[in-house]
């Protein structure tokens, strides 16, 4: 697998959905999912290139006035777009995800000691993840292991040098025309809509360090 060439400053698009807005339907709905992508994480990206942008003036004009903000807004917006994409492809319709597989299974068992193990403590790391963020399976380089870890907002408790395998997005704006404020319920019913066979094929790229933090569409059909 080739890497993709440089992304300009100021030039990420909205990845497409690779499904329907109805295909997440009844854990997700379309209402929530055509708002979520095509105007929320559109603002990210619009506001992603907006930053970048305002960097290549602020370097060329060498006035770095705003150079605090911006730097925020690189890590805010940047992250943001980023954790959207992942999100879309580690999703699919339900009953299509099929299970997880051998080489997720080998190094969930290794590290957290059952898969059940593993699913309550992302389940309950979501769930109360403070005010806004995420929940995220990671494969961390410098340790060759599998970790869990929350953002909040989407940039904030990380750990340095992850590559994102498997997150759920617990915003509001996630959950809360289905399940109101009932998040864990999100995150319960969410399980069943993991594509499973994504995540194998993206821990399996992140391992061989093969995998770009953006990866593009999953194919449908896996
Ligand atoms: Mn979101």
């Amino acid at each position: 697998m080739a890497y993709k060439q440089m992304v300009p400053a100021g030039a990420h698009r909205l990845p497409p959905l690779p499904y329907p807005y109805s295909a997440l339907e009844p854990v997700i709905g379309s209402l929530s999912l055509r708002v979520h992508h095509d105007v929320l994480h559109k603002n990210y990206v619009d506001a992603l290139n907006k930053t970048e942008l305002s960097l290549v003036k602020a370097r060329r004009q060498n006035d770095f006035e705003n150079i605090q903000q911006l730097e925020r807004e690189l890590a805010y917006n940047g992250s943001g777009d980023i954790l959207h994409s992942i999100y879309w492809t580690i999703m699919s319709p339900l009953g299509t995800g099929g299970q997880p597989g051998p080489l997720t299974m080998q190094y969930i068992n290794s590290y957290f000691g059952s898969f059940e193990a593993f699913k309550d403590q992302f389940t309950q790391a979501a769930a109360k993840v403070m005010a806004s963020g995420w929940a995220l399976m990671v494969w961390q380089p410098m340790w060759n292991r599998l970790e869990i870890l929350t953002a909040e907002k989407h940039q904030d408790l990380t750990q340095w040098g992850v590559i994102p395998i498997l997150v759920v997005d617990v915003w509001e704006h996630a959950y809360y025309l289905n399940y109101l404020y009932k998040r864990k319920e999100y995150v319960e019913n969410w399980w069943n809509i993991v594509n499973w066979f994504e995540v194998e094929r993206r821990l399996k790229l992140a391992i061989a360090g093969r995998l770009p933090l953006f990866t593009g569409m999953a194919p449908m059909n896996c």
